[in-house]
């Protein structure tokens, strides 16, 4: 865990959040300030501060495929939904721990802002 670092405090349950998903790697729960009418927030345990720092394909890997059950879970999986991972401060980071946005319930212009 690293200091001061919010979504290590959510993950520790010292700050509270509305959790969808929780297992052995990632934990999963909707972002506080939606961008679509389903809008997760899902990240590993373990604190890597973005995807530049990632050196585990497996943690990775894992929040995708959570996202992927998520999706199942809250009924967008066939009508579709979208995952995305900011990186730094151009691409719209704010927290700097590595997190996976998983968007669905509304249909999506292409390419994003
Ligand atoms: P970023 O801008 O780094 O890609 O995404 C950070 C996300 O975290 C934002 O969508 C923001 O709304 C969300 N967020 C920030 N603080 C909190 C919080 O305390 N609880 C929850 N659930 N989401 C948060
Ligand atoms: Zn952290």
């Amino acid at each position: 865990m690293a200091d001061d670092c919010l979504f290590c405090r959510i993950v520790s349950k010292e700050i509270p959040a509305r959790l969808v998903l929780e297992n052995e790697h990632v934990i999963a729960f909707r972002d506080i300030n939606p961008q679509a009418p389903l809008h997760v927030l899902v990240i590993p345990r373990q604190h890597v501060a973005s995807l530049n720092e990632a050196k585990d394909p497996e943690l990775i890997g894992r929040l995708s495929l959570a996202a992927a059950e998520i999706a199942k879970q809250e009924g967008v999986a066939e009508s579709g939904y979208r995952t995305v991972i900011n990186t730094n401060r151009g691409a719209g980071q704010t927290v700097f721990h590595v997190h996976l946005h998983l968007l669905g319930g509304r249909d999506m212009g292409w390419p994003p802002g």
